[in-house]
């Protein structure tokens, strides 16, 4: 029998976070398991899930901001009219939270979720809304939707709120090809929702080991600290990240947990990427932008409140302040900063009072100021120790009041303990986007598209426990 012709479908989900005990990995987990069961093999993905992450510093948005893209490949019968996909989306959505709100008893008062559909090939009219999303603002008003639906974007009326940003950012993200990486999720069983979790650390830092070519961030050694487990209320139980995905789906057999697995999924990401850190010159800046900028520090570092370290740096626009937070590395490497230093540094801004400041979240000392010690001369009538009086006004004599102007000095090159390697904060406080230093020489340029079942890329293990 003859292969049904497929057509292909990408549905978007953002900001399905603010549920307490939900978050849009776990719903995008549950939405593909239910497809997997009314299709049977009739269908196949694209691609793993996509888990985008988007601009950091928005402030409307929860830490992660990430949003999700399902890459679908179906019969095209199924999907003759997108509305009834729709349809079938916005039930098990409603399903989800219903199961939610009846059993978790949590809020929905503040979320904005968005759920839209597109067909291949996306519009190329759309190409700039990721990187957009990712480094900017988008805003949403009429224009915007009047354009997505012009473009054959299919949005959801029950949940058409702001997240029809992310999600649609999410789906366009397939036109930027460019670095990714992989994270498998696992999920706990319902019983143990706001438990504490229950991990073996010596099994993590054997994945570790066993993986230390293809995954990241596992555990950090310096702070004995196992760095795959949230700490929130959330679904999840742990997640590992690497380079491939049968890489992350080894954390399966050598991981061990003393508490149920309820099911499990691997996404394709632009997590550690920092896809986010785009060269601007800072004329450019605003409030809420992500950046990469170079220039000459012009300020000695300050210590401000809460102990950040302000300082200023220019380039051949304009100049703006770095601001640099603890904990450790970066606020030490801040705090060596000399007037002179030329630096790569990246971020986001902020606003402090009606001051535009770029949070740092990495440097790197480009090319360090050379700081010189003289010593004072000695006059030339009497011998004694001369003593500068000020700019311009010269070396004075206490003993017998003679004035030299341009005395010969005698100076040394101050060694200065600068770092001039690249710093990062440590493994725990490094935001989603943020490349680690082990992902350097890592890259990957571009992905492949091949189909794949469903099954290779989620699966459920305890439905009774998972939903
Ligand atoms: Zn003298």
């Amino acid at each position: 029998m003859q292969a049904p012709e497929l057509c292909y479908v990408n549905i978007g989900l953002d900001d399905f976070d603010a549920l307490r005990y939900g978050c849009t990995t776990h719903l995008a987990t549950y939405i593909l398991n239910e497809l997997l069961k009314s299709f049977g093999n009739n269908i196949l993905l694209l691609d793993y899930p996509n888990l985008v992450r988007l601009n950091p510093s928005i402030p409307w948005k929860t830490r992660g901001n990430g949003a999700i893209a399902i890459r679908l490949g179906v019969p095209c019968e199924y999907i003759s009219d997108l509305q009834i996909l729709m349809q079938m989306l916005e039930d098990l959505v409603e399903r989800y939270i219903d199961i939610f709100l009846n059993e978790f008893d949590v809020r929905t008062s503040d979320f904005e979720p968005g759920l839209v559909i597109a067909r291949h090939p996306l519009p190329t009219d759309l190409v700039w809304l990721y990187k957009k999303a990712l480094t900017d603002i988008v805003v949403l008003d009429q224009n915007f939707v009047s354009k997505l639906v012009r473009w054959g974007f299919t949005i959801s009326q029950r949940y058409g709120k702001r997240g029809i940003i992310g999600a649609t950012a999410a789906i366009m993200w397939m036109y930027r090809d460019c670095d990714y990486t992989f994270e498998l999720l696992t999920y706990r069983s319902k019983k143990m929702y706001g438990k504490r979790r229950c991990i073996d650390e010596e099994s993590v830092k054997v994945f570790d080991s066993l993986t230390k070519e293809e995954s990241f961030n596992n555990y950090d050694y310096k702070e004995r600290r196992v760095l795959i487990i949230p700490r929130g209320p959330d679904p999840i139980l742990y997640g590992v990240r690497g380079e491939s995905p049968d890489g992350v789906k080894k954390a399966l057999n050598i991981i061990r947990v003393c508490e149920p697995v309820a099911a499990w999924t691997v996404f394709r990401s632009n997590q550690a990427t920092d896809d986010h850190a785009v060269y601007r010159v800072v004329r450019e800046l605003n409030p809420y932008k992500t950046c990469r900028i170079r220039g000459i520090i012009t300020s000695k570092p300050v210590i401000v409140r809460g102990g950040t370290i302000i300082v200023k740096i220019f380039d051949s626009t304009s100049d703006i302040l770095l601001a640099f937070f603890k904990p450790a590395q970066l606020f030490n490497i801040a705090s060596s900063l000399e007037i002179g230093d030329y630096v790569e540094v990246q971020g986001h801004v902020k606003l402090w009072n009606n001051l535009q400041v770029v949070h740092v979240e990495k440097i790197v000392v480009l090319n360090a100021s050379r700081a010189y010690k003289c010593k004072a001369p000695k006059c030339p009538r009497c011998g004694n120790k001369m003593v500068k009086k000020g700019f311009g006004k010269g070396y004075k004599c206490e003993s017998c009041n003679t004035v030299v102007f341009n005395p010969v000095l005698e100076c040394m090159k101050v060694i200065r303990n600068v770092n001039i390697a690249l710093s990062l904060p440590p493994p725990h406080s490094q935001k989603h986007l943020v490349k680690p230093i082990e992902r350097y020489g890592r890259e990957k340029y571009a992905y492949k598209y091949e189909m794949l079942p469903v099954v290779n890329a989620t699966k459920v293990l305890e439905p009774l426990e998972f939903l």
